[in-house]
């Protein structure tokens, strides 16, 4: 007899991970079986469901390659140009760190796929940290974002959004979270965020866990509580909520459980006007005993700042996955933030790996050779130190589909891989033949920011853009900086800025060294951005239809109307001055 619910998600997690080739079997198979008759398995397999025959014909494919299909359901044509099953809507990625917002099919089982994952990420925590009981709440920031509708008739929307609008998720919500469902689903973000927040200081006393789908959208919730506590205070003293929130949704939510608390509001006021703002989660939410949100990849940048907000609370990064499918999770939620690896679940998609070789890393490019370029590798096959980028084939009309990220395999848990999430394909910066990912960047910038610490300044958020606009063309680096607290007024020098751009230029890979001391590449730029730059850059995805619960800042900036925004709050612009050694 099971004591906890989640004894039974770790007994499942030991049983799909032991026997992880067998499932993997089953489940491609499952899946060529249904939709071996579609018309696009049909080009390749002829009916056939071979896992030998599936490998060697069907093509691995980028969303442009299935979006005409995609496109074509979205007309109205019938859904089986792709898979069996009828598609009851679309999921639509966030777009916002890959490109392109980009859609997949919606099946009735995609549902309960996500259900059965929440499940499985969350066991291991629940082992750690304890079960939620009667009485505790989450104070998750979760934001919905409005459905679009496609010609056909059917709609569009984020996986997150999906989720929220179930029957099932939304009696949980009212049970063990404290946001209202109407401030999920309200659409102006900033009415949401300053709602959710709301009704998370009033209930601080219940909150056991702090959280959001990624890192950036913690922080972002915490620097608005940084401009917003007063107001906040005001309202819980008076029991009304504030006149700037006009949501209908978000004001009778309110008007139902607020009533005048002028103690509560003073205790806050406390807590808030205090000069350092250092531990400040854990102050406001005392019982909270972790903060649950995404820290690698492009969130990995955010956890300075947040441990700095959370001080001794660890932070959790519990699982891995996308609008596409659910893959792995993290079976030892207490590790660093940086030191996260995902378990990949057998049961939740098949999964191959076609191994990376690294542009700049000589000793990578000798070790594969040529037949390992090419072949994708199984699941349980794939080897401890190596880079693969990740394909997925799913019931929802996915076959050999790149999904676009880069994992790195750190070991295994009984027979399934285990990865650390190394960075996105494909949104490397580049002005002539030399490529830099976004793990080079991280790295380099990670180095180069290291100089601003005397200054008392820290980078909060960065991106890149290639300027191509003379020839040769240079990388551009917009960097937002925030002072330190306890820091007044200090001016940012020149010279250590000019010297961040060399250092940026020394840590980037040999390739563009050498492009920079033969001239086919300028000197590296880095412009100043005022603060609340990003954040605005933020609200231009939002408003162009990311979900805020899905945002991922960009790390290379490819859209004509984001790099305006960016350009119009330049405070400073600086260059490097010589070529790299
Ligand atoms: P979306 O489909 O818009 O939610 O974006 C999914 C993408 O977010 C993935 O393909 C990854 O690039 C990134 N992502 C999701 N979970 C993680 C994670 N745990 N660590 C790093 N990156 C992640």
């Amino acid at each position: 007899m099971e004591t906890n619910w989640y004894e039974g998600g770790l007994r499942l997690i030991e049983e799909v991970t032991t026997n992880a080739e067998q499932i993997q079997d089953e489940l491609l198979s499952e899946i060529l079986t249904r939709n071996a008759g579609t018309e696009y398995l049909r080009r390749f397999l002829h009916g056939q469901t071979d896992k030998q025959l599936f490998k060697k014909n069907v093509p691995v494919v980028t969303y442009e390659d299935l979006k005409p299909y995609i496109d074509r359901i979205a007309n109205g044509e019938r859904s089986d140009v792709l898979l069996a099953e009828p598609i009851t809507g679309f999921l639509m990625s966030s777009g916002t760190s890959g490109g392109q917002p980009k859609l997949t099919p919606d099946i009735a089982e995609v549902a309960n796929k996500w259900q059965l994952f929440r499940t499985l990420y969350e066991s291991p925590v629940m082992k750690h940290f304890g079960d939620i009981n009667q009485g505790d709440k989450r104070m998750e920031f979760l934001f919905a974002r409005p459905e679009i509708e496609t010609p056909s008739g059917l709609t569009a929307t984020s996986v997150s959004t999906s989720v929220y609008k179930k029957s099932g998720f939304k009696a949980m919500l009212r049970k063990f979270h404290t946001s209202p469902v109407e401030a999920i689903f309200c659409p102006e973000p900033e009415q949401s965020l300053y709602c959710q927040l709301l009704f998370g200081l009033i209930q601080r006393d219940e909150v056991i866990l702090v959280g959001s789908a990624f890192a950036s959208t913690v922080l972002r919730a915490i620097k608005f509580l940084e401009n917003h506590w007063q107001e906040l205070c005001s309202d819980i003293k008076a029991g009304l909520i504030s006149h700037r929130i006009t949501d209908s949704g978000c004001r009778s939510a309110a008007s139902l459980i607020m009533k005048p608390n002028p103690q509560l509001a003073d205790m806050i006021q406390n807590i808030c006007k205090s000069k350092s703002w250092e531990g400040i989660i854990r102050k406001l939410w005392p019982k909270a005993n972790y903060v649950r949100c995404v820290c690698t990849g492009v969130m990995s940048h955010y956890t300075e700042e947040l441990e700095f907000y959370c001080r001794g609370l660890p932070l959790v990064s519990a699982a891995y996955a996308s609008s596409e499918a659910q893959y792995g999770i993290n079976l030892n939620p207490l590790c660093k933030p940086a030191d996260a690896s995902y378990t990949f679940l057998p049961n939740m998609a098949y999964f191959e790996f076609l191994p990376v070789k690294n542009d700049h890393d000589e000793s990578i490019e000798m070790r594969s050779n040529d037949n390992e370029d090419t072949e994708s590798v199984d699941l349980v096959n794939v080897k401890p130190g190596h880079r693969y980028e990740l394909l997925v084939t799913t019931s929802t009309g996915l076959y050999r589909y790149k999904v676009g990220d880069v994992l790195m395999v750190t070991g295994f848990h009984n027979n399934a891989p285990q990865f650390q999430f190394v960075e996105r394909q494909n949104v490397a910066i580049s002005v002539d033949q030399e490529k830099t990912s976004e793990a080079d960047l991280f790295k380099a910038v990670t180095e180069a920011k290291a100089l601003l610490d005397p200054l008392g300044f820290v980078l909060t958020e960065y991106t890149s853009y290639a300027d191509t606009s003379s020839a040769p063309g240079h990388y551009v680096l917009f960097w937002e900086l925030k002072q330190k607290e306890g820091n007044h007024c200090k001016e940012l020098d020149p010279k250590i800025m000019v010297e961040c751009c060399y250092r940026l230029e020394e840590s980037l890979h040999y390739t563009y060294k050498i492009y920079r001391k033969k001239n086919i590449i300028a000197p590296l730029e880095i412009r100043v951005v005022k603060q609340g730059t990003f954040d605005a850059l933020m609200d231009h995805y939002v408003s162009k239809g990311a979900s805020l619960s899905q945002y991922k800042r960009p790390s290379c900036i490819k859209s004509k109307e984001a790099l305006k925004i960016l350009d119009s709050r330049v405070m400073g612009k600086f260059f490097s001055p010589k070529s790299p050694l």
